[in-house]
């Protein structure tokens, strides 16, 4: 197993690291930047061989920034299209700097211009972008809430297949899954889930999963992320997820929520419901 956090940067780049080992992760994640703004972190050659040295001497791997949450590829705005490819260009370029191989992103909101539109959008938006050689963009799966993108499996395929000569993946998260209505702790629903994105994405084009229990009942179309075993999921889904023969491989990185229970017991528990 390859599980581990999302984890803060606060203190200098560098020191991701050093937490991620106190949890005991063996892969994570980090924001290049405030996550609620627009300001992205531009790191100097020194904090990104601190950065690189602290993580070729723990051996996590693979490492993904996530983009922050104002980005919006599919609005019809072009100012706020502008902005958001500005940003995610800047994030793209810190993970190179970094040494960083993901960077993930919601597809964003068509905000009343439809569907086919909104991915039409997102679709030219990636094509404006530079990808860095050895950084994969990735497209996040949604809970789906208003008009928000990539809640279907087949809208992230669209998204993919038509950014195929850049370097594109897609990553899925169990929390914004179960929101869409996928039932993760029905272990056929769940198998089922696992081939439909398998036809769709292609099982090969997900290197990354988010592993989040959920606060919310199935179907709710809501994102708010609960300790693994103690949401709407619970362990019989994360026994699914973590024992599935096409997903067991997977960096799998955890965004639970930051309170008393830390980390360290969330992948604790995770690696107890392994097969
Ligand atoms: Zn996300
Ligand atoms: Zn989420």
């Amino acid at each position: 197993m390859n599980v581990g956090a999302h984890v803060s940067v606060s203190g200098g780049v560098e020191k991701a690291i050093s937490r991620q080992t106190d949890i005991g992760g063996s892969c994570g994640q980090i924001f290049a930047g405030s996550p609620r703004t627009w300001s992205v972190g531009e790191y100097t050659e020194d904090e990104a061989s601190d950065f690189k040295d602290a993580r070729s001497e723990s051996g996590q791997s693979p490492y993904v920034i996530h983009s922050t949450y104002l980005v919006n590829l599919a609005t019809p705005k072009d100012d706020l299209w502008g902005k958001s490819k500005n940003c995610l260009q800047k994030e793209l370029d810190a993970a190179a700097t970094l040494g960083v191989e993901y960077v993930v992103f919601h597809p964003g909101a068509h905000t009343g211009s439809g569907r086919d539109n909104g991915v039409e959008r997102i679709i030219e938006a990636v094509h404006d972008l530079e990808i860095p050689t050895d950084v994969t963009l990735l497209f996040e799966n949604t809970a789906g809430k208003g008009t928000t993108l990539g809640k279907e499996f087949t809208e992230l395929q669209r998204m993919n297949d038509e950014t195929d000569d850049e370097d594109t993946a897609v990553c899925i998260d169990t929390c914004h899954a179960h929101a869409a209505g996928h039932d993760l702790a029905d272990s056929d629903e769940f198998t089922e889930m696992v081939e439909e994105l398998d036809s769709t994405v292609g099982i090969e084009n997900v290197p990354v999963l988010h592993l989040n229990d959920s606060k919310d009942p199935l179907g709710s179309e809501k994102d708010n992320h609960e300790h693994i075993g103690g949401g709407e999921i619970g362990d019989e889904g994360f026994r699914n997820v973590v024992n599935h023969p096409e997903l067991e491989d997977k960096p799998m990185v955890l965004e639970t929520p930051v309170d008393d229970k830390g980390y360290s017991d969330n992948l604790e528990h995770l690696l107890s419901l392994v097969e």
